[in-house]
């Protein structure tokens, strides 16, 4: 079946909130079993364009489409159930629900037909800690263990592609290493993955490509190992600055 294809197609996005013009004619595309980093300073465009293709955030132009589907008419719980699954920032858990309240829920979102016992039994071989603290409210569960879960949940829905916005914001270095090593492991299954993310070196190690946003557009593009060797995404991420800086004073050259 054609349809068995579900790459992410965005064309021409523009997204605006009242005067303000978030994403200005934004093309990407994540192709099945591809892993794609968008990338970009606070304020860059990141999270608006998450939101567009979930549908919650409506735009003003543009095109998304996943394979033979047509994401800008569809409802968020529609793109949901097709295959689209998101990591929203900060988690965005029910903390007074359990561990398992949570999956549920995830599972409930997403696709049907998949019988809970054996994808909880999936989940739990990628996170034998959701196994552990199952009972426990995912409030108390530490700031790596609810992002763990925050994946979980996502990944009970059997998500064709997984959109994740900045899974490693405010962890510590070994957790993060510990979450781009999960990463890898869904990477390494065929998971689809579109990666929004600050920790550009970690991101672009993990990807197949990349994009780099600025101010609502897309203002380099190229494969990882392009990324990690261009100067501007060095000097304004990798160099020796100290660590991760915003993308401001880079040269504006479209990939
Ligand atoms: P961050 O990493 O800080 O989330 P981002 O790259 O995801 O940054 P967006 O959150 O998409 O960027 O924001 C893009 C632009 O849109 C910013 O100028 C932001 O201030 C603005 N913006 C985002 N959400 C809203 C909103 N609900 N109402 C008005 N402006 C918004």
């Amino acid at each position: 079946m054609n349809g068995d294809r579900f790459d992410l197609v965005v064309r021409g996005l523009t997204v605006r909130y009242g005067p303000i013009l978030a994403v200005r004619d934004v093309s990407f595309e994540v192709r099945a079993g591809e892993v794609v980093a968008l990338l970009g300073a606070n304020g860059a465009g990141k999270s608006t364009t998450l939101g567009a293709v979930m549908g919650l955030v409506r735009p003003v132009g543009g095109a998304i489409r996943c394979g033979p589907h047509d994401l800008r008419t569809m409802a968020t719980e529609d793109i949901v159930r097709l295959g689209v699954g998101l990591v929203p920032e900060r988690r965005r858990l029910f903390t007074r629900l359990t561990v398992a309240e949570n999956l549920r829920l995830g599972a409930r979102a997403g696709r049907d037909g998949s019988d809970l016992a054996a994808q909880l039994d999936t989940v739990f071989e990628l996170f034998p800690v959701l196994q552990r603290r199952y009972r426990s409210p995912a409030g108390t569960l530490s700031g790596g263990e609810q992002q763990m879960l925050a994946i979980a949940r996502a990944l009970m829905g059997r998500p064709r592609i997984l959109l994740l916005d900045e899974p490693s914001l405010g962890l510590a270095p070994r957790v993060v290493e510990e979450l781009f090593g999960l990463l890898a492991t869904l990477r390494s299954q065929g998971v689809t993955l579109l990666l929004v993310e600050q920790n550009v070196g970690a991101a672009l190690e993990l990807a197949d490509r990349g994009y780099v946003l600025r101010s609502g557009e897309i203002v380099l593009s190229g494969s990882a190992g392009e990324l990690l060797g261009s100067p501007e995404v060095v000097g304004a991420y990798l160099g020796g600055g100290g660590g991760p800086g915003p993308l401001e004073g880079m040269a504006g050259s479209t990939g």
